[in-house]
């Protein structure tokens, strides 16, 4: 892009329009996943939904390529496209509680953590991540899960209405009852119909948590998983735990004798009582004795940012994803092999559950297709260390490659990895995939959305 055209750009914007000559622009390519080295021809920064509407109208008018930038957590790095403008809406970080209506209006470029700091002070809160600096904007557009999902549904579900600028540049606000369509398709379709500016939740009464911790040697994952995939699914919806593969961390609350173990494990969230935490967790018991098992009431944003210093920004990440509705004994025995060769201390494998109360909400309610899914899996080959990039890909190409088959066939949109192509978006939507390229016929007919696991305009794809 020549100085002149972004110069132009500059002068149809209050926020910082930063490219590669600028001091600045380093630090502002940089995202959450130092795997992807993406060079954007412009950064701009918008102030706010006037920025966003001329930064489109600019980027659409001249031909370039656009990509949005929410809180810079995509795996495969979404939020940059090479030689085009990343619209970041980082300086879109504002939350208004309405304690007395139970709602929160959110900037688009918010990250979770603000989220939840914002409406604690009020003993409320809405499902979404468990990592605090995720951004609200990519993670509620592909659908959002996390600790408070099996209690009150995806982030999505509680979702009210969304303010987005469209690729005419025009300002809507999406809801039940304007631009439903729309409504309808941003709750899972993810960022392929317009630039949201800000969304509106639905909050639930939660303060303090439950916070569980258990783990037992890895070669016990046959007796635990097996016991986990039976206990999860009609375990009363207070009690969220999510199956985990991972080393343990060099610290707290962890007893050095574990420090570099291999383990397989539970993370849990109460929501009931947390005094009778202890008790509601005594089943962990049953499968085997744990080699570690911790619980303590804990704010509940304390629980969302528990993860966040073990994996700051900037470290290498390569992943997949996949949905499950059952995990049968040999899909165990793949997991066994791969918890046994975890290639790096930081790699892992989630199995966060997506059933309860995220099974009430109607399929066709929202394009969130798998409300038959049990959990949504991932598998992450994770290091600080550049030069063992290639070894975390291939663990977790291998890893998913060997599970695929036990799968539902289909993946949480914000778990696709780098490289996965358009089969694997329709199999992430099903037999949604139609209703929403009409959709996006109607609020996006060019494409200008792209940047993102496409929806395409057109039959073909
Ligand atoms: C460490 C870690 C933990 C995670 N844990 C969870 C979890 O517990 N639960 C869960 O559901 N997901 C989780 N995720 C996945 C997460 O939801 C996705 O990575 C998501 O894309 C992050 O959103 P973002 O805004 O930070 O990303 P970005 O990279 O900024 O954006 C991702 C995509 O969303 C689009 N987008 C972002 N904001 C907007 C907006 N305001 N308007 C329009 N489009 C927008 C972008 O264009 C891009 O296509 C996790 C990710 C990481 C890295």
């Amino acid at each position: 892009m020549d100085s002149a055209t972004l110069d132009a750009m500059r002068t149809s914007l209050r926020g910082p329009v930063i490219g590669p000559q600028d001091p600045d622009y380093l630090q502002a390519r940089s995202i959450y996943n130092a795997m992807i080295d993406k060079r954007p021809a412009a950064i701009v920064r918008c102030a706010d939904a006037a920025d966003v509407m001329n930064a489109v109208n600019f980027i659409r008018d001249n031909g370039l390529e656009l990509a949005v930038r929410g809180g810079g957590h995509s795996g495969p790095g979404l939020c940059l496209v090479d030689d085009g403008v990343t619209v970041d809406l980082s300086p879109m970080r504002w939350v208004r509680v309405d304690p007395a209506a139970r709602t929160a209006q959110v900037g688009g470029g918010s990250q979770l953590r603000d989220l939840d700091h914002a409406t604690h002070g009020f003993g409320l809160a809405t499902p979404t991540g468990i990592v605090s600096m995720t951004g609200v904007g990519g993670l509620t557009l592909g659908g959002g899960h996390g600790y408070l999902t099996r209690k009150y549904g995806l982030t999505v579900d509680n979702l009210l209405a969304a303010d987005v600028v469209l690729a005419d540049g025009s300002f809507v606000t999406a809801s039940e009852t304007e631009h439903p369509d729309l409504f309808w398709a941003l709750r899972g379709g993810g960022g392929n119909f317009g630039i949201v500016t800000s969304f509106t939740y639905r909050l639930h009464p939660v303060d303090n948590v439950g916070v569980g911790i258990t783990v037992w040697p890895v070669d016990h994952t046959r007796e635990v998983l097996t016991w986990y995939r039976d206990f999860l699914p009609q375990a009363p919806e207070d009690i969220y735990g999510f199956f985990t593969l991972f080393t343990i961390p060099p610290g707290p609350p962890f007893p050095e004798q574990l420090h570099g173990q291999k383990v397989c494990g539970i993370v849990w969230c109460h929501t009931g009582d947390p005094d009778r935490t202890e008790d509601a967790l005594a089943v962990v018991n049953e499968p085997a004795p744990p080699a570690f098992h911790f619980t303590a009431p804990m704010p509940y944003p304390a629980l969302q940012s528990m993860f966040d210093e073990l994996i700051p920004t900037g470290y290498q990440w390569y992943w997949r994803g996949d949905f499950f509705d059952r995990i049968p004994d040999p899909a165990v025995d793949v997991h066994l092999k791969y918890g046994e060769n975890l290639p790096t201390p930081l790699s892992l494998m989630h199995l966060y559950p997506v059933d309860a109360a995220a099974h009430r909400v109607a399929r066709e309610d929202t394009a969130w297709s798998y409300r038959d899914a049990v959990w949504s899996g991932v598998f992450a080959g994770v290091d600080p260390d550049p030069a063992n990039a290639e070894t975390v890909k291939q663990w977790c190409v291998n890893y998913w490659e060997e599970t695929h088959p036990y799968s539902m066939g289909g993946s949480y949109v914000n778990f696709m990895g780098q490289g996965e192509d358009q089969e694997r978006v329709r199999a992430t939507y099903r037999d949604h995939y139609d209703r929403l390229a009409q959709v996006k016929r109607t609020y996006d007919p060019d494409n200008l959305f792209r940047a993102n696991q496409n929806i395409r305009p057109t039959q073909q794809y």
